[in-house]
C-alpha cells in the first residue's frame, strides 16, 4: 500500500513518514498542492493525507483537482480547521475522512487502516505511472497514449507491478500470483514475461518502467535506480 502526506509543516510530515513507514506503507511525503499534483501523475496512491493549508493554495483546491482528474482514492484531511463549515466543504470536494489537529497518531492510524479496508469499493479504475496507462475495467493498456496489446497472463503480470508500484515483487511472489503456484520448477517463467513485458511497454519509450532490482526481483517505478 503507497501513501502520499501531503503536509507543509516539517516536523509533523516526519511524523507522519516514521509512522507510516513504521506500520508497513510506502510513504511519500511533499509540502505543497504543486509537488502533490506532479506526485499523483507519476505514481499509484492507495491513500491521501492532506492538509488544508499549503504554502501555495488550498488542500480543498487540491481536492477537486485530485477528484476532477476521476482519482478515487481516499483522502483524509488532516487539519487544525475543526469547524463544521470547513468539514461540509471538504467532503463535498469528495474528502473520505477528517481528522483535527492536534491529533493522536493511534486514531490517524485506525483512520487509515479503516479507509485502506473500504479501498477495492472505491478504488481507481485507471492506474497510471508515468506516461504508462492502464484500465482495470477494459483491461486495455497504452503507453503515450498508444494502445499496447497484451496476453492475459502479461497484463495480469503488469497490473500487479501497478499496484505495487514502487515496490519490489520477488519471483516467487509472482509466481505464487500470476501463476498461482509455487515457485517450484518456474524459476525462468518470471524472466521470460518479464522480458515479454519489457519488449511492449519500455522498447521505444522513456523513461524504462520496469526495474530488476538485483537479488530480489522486479518493480515498476520511474525513479528507482
Ligand atoms: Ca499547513
Amino acid at each position: 500500500m503507497r501513501v502520499l502526506a501531503v503536509e507543509d509543516e516539517d516536523r509533523l510530515l516526519g511524523i507522519l513518514l516514521r509512522t507510516l513507514k513504521g506500520e508497513g506503507f510506502s510513504v511519500d511525503g511533499v509540502t505543497t498542492a504543486h509537488e502533490a499534483l506532479e506526485q499523483i501523475k507519476l505514481c499509484h496512491y492507495d491513500l491521501i493525507i492532506l492538509d488544508l493549508q499549503l504554502p501555495d493554495g488550498s488542500g480543498t483546491t487540491l481536492l477537486r483537482q485530485i477528484r476532477q482528474q476521476q482519482r478515487k482514492m481516499p483522502v483524509l484531511i488532516l487539519t487544525a480547521r475543526g469547524d463544521i463549515d470547513s468539514k461540509i466543504e471538504n467532503f463535498e470536494a469528495g474528502a473520505d475522512d477528517y481528522l483535527t489537529k492536534p491529533f493522536a497518531l493511534a486514531e490517524l492510524m485506525i483512520r487509515v487502516h479503516a479507509l485502506l479496508r473500504r479501498g477495492p469499493l472505491i478504488q481507481d479504475n485507471i492506474l497510471k505511472v508515468e506516461n504508462l496507462e492502464l484500465n482495470r475495467l477494459t483491461r486495455q493498456v497504452r503507453r503515450g497514449g498508444k494502445r499496447i496489446e497484451l496476453s492475459p497472463k502479461e497484463y495480469s503480470l503488469l497490473e500487479y507491478l501497478f499496484l505495487h508500484t514502487g515496490r519490489t515483487l520477488s519471483r516467487s511472489m509472482i509466481v505464487e500470483r500470476i501463476w498461482d503456484q509455487s515457485f517450484e520448477g518456474l524459476t525462468n517463467i518470471v524472466d521470460v514475461y518479464i522480458g515479454h513485458l519489457r519488449h511492449k511497454i519500455d522498447e521505444g519509450f522513456e523513461p524504462k518502467l520496469i526495474r530488476t532490482v538485483r537479488g530480489l526481483g522486479y518493480s515498476l517505478d520511474p525513479h528507482l535506480k
